[in-house]
């Protein structure tokens, strides 16, 4: 876009000009920027066509490469502090070949996580993978695609006639990583043969672009993680814009693919009725002729564990994390609890997002609010 000069006041005009710049340039930055400064291959991920040509890709794109005996031992990330180790971890990729094919289950959403990614380029303060990948939580590439996939084949196989669903970010966003990798095309072409089997992911990420025009059958159903323009800017660091997650999604669902949004986490700050309302009107904006669309809605909840992390990365955070009225304690399917909203705050939550879903998407879905 060229920025236009306002002429009556011509200082004004150019700092305005400089600004609609500064943004563009960071909108193309976010869309096509991998953060990596850094990246390691496991010497056997050479072995497999995916991984050589993952090499050959990321080389001409002028990444000094290192090479490691295994994934799980990587040495070569630099970090002193909590801090700094948090950020050099996310500014490494590690191309390397799963191990164990056990996938892990993933309840309520899904039977089984589809690993074919670990980690995640963003930096969202709330991450709930903050505290689950180490002090140095690196995104983690997997080659031997057609061994992960088969195993997948083994356990819809194992279960049907039930249909089996696998998540493919349980512990991800394998977006980012997909122009390099390609194993979300992969998993999609194999997922659009499976009678009895379908595939879901969510993202925050735009590069969806060699995704458009797979075959894929209506059985991969892509969900964005949508939240106001101002929680984007103040927690989801180095993530898309939400005109950009929009637009990624408006373009998957004309090519045909079941969408879905996420809404989360639902922050109750200021005057949270407006801004999540604004955010509603332009979704229903840009997908209002759609109907296949499922919405999920997760307000804002955090371990006292998650939050010391938190607070280690970023002393200035302005989550909200205080434990006083507006929250309640509960208790968690993995052995220890977490901090929700309160009862009367949660009824708010659900009554605001069945009438705004209702009402711009009245043939949607609402998987669930909580
Ligand atoms: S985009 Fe998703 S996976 Fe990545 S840091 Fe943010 S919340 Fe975590």
């Amino acid at each position: 876009m060229v920025p236009k000069i306002c002429l009556a006041n011509p200082a004004q005009g150019l700092k305005q000009a400089i600004l609609i710049l500064i943004t563009a340039q960071r909108k193309v930055k976010r869309m096509n920027k991998a953060y990596f400064k850094r990246v390691f291959f496991e010497e056997q991920a050479l072995d497999y066509p995916v991984g050589k040509a993952m090499y050959d890709k990321l080389k001409v794109q002028g990444y000094d490469i290192g090479l490691l005996k295994s994934h799980n031992r990587v040495t070569g990330i630099p970090g002193k502090s909590a801090r700094e180790s948090f950020f050099q971890g996310k500014n490494t990729l590690v191309v390397g070949v799963r191990k164990t094919l056990d996938f892990a289950p993933c309840k309520p959403s899904a039977h089984f996580q589809l690993p074919l990614v670990t980690g995640c380029q963003g930096i969202c303060e709330y991450c709930y993978l903050n505290t689950q990948l180490g002090k140095k939580p690196y995104t983690r590439v997997y080659v031997n695609i057609d061994e992960i996939l088969a195993q997948a084949a083994n356990y819809i196989q194992q279960r049907q006639p039930e249909t089996t669903v696998f998540e493919a970010a349980a512990t991800s966003d394998p977006v980012p990583v997909e122009p390099f990798s390609g194993a979300l095309a992969q998993a999609i072409n194999f997922f659009a043969h499976q009678e009895y089997a379908y595939l879901k992911f969510v993202t925050k990420f735009p590069s969806i672009d060699s995704l458009l025009d797979l075959d894929h059958r209506g059985r991969t159903r892509i969900r964005y993680s949508l939240n106001t323009d101002r929680i984007i800017h103040d927690y989801e660091h180095r993530t898309a814009v939400l005109d950009e997650r929009i637009q990624a999604l408006s373009r998957l669902l004309e090519h045909g693919y079941p969408g879905g949004v996420i809404i989360a986490p639902v922050i109750l700050e200021g005057n949270w009725q407006e801004e999540y309302g604004h955010m509603m009107d332009k979704l229903a904006e840009a997908l209002s002729a759609y109907r296949d669309i499922h919405f999920e809605v997760i307000s804002h909840r955090f371990a006292r564990k998650a939050k010391s992390n938190i607070l280690d990365v970023f002393p200035q955070t302005t989550l909200p994390m205080n434990e006083d009225k507006s929250r309640s304690y509960k208790f968690g399917q993995f052995g220890y609890g977490k901090l929700v909203y309160n009862k009367a705050l949660l009824q708010e939550i659900k009554s605001f997002f069945t009438d705004a879903i209702g009402r711009h998407f009245p043939e949607a879905k609402i998987d669930y609010i909580i």
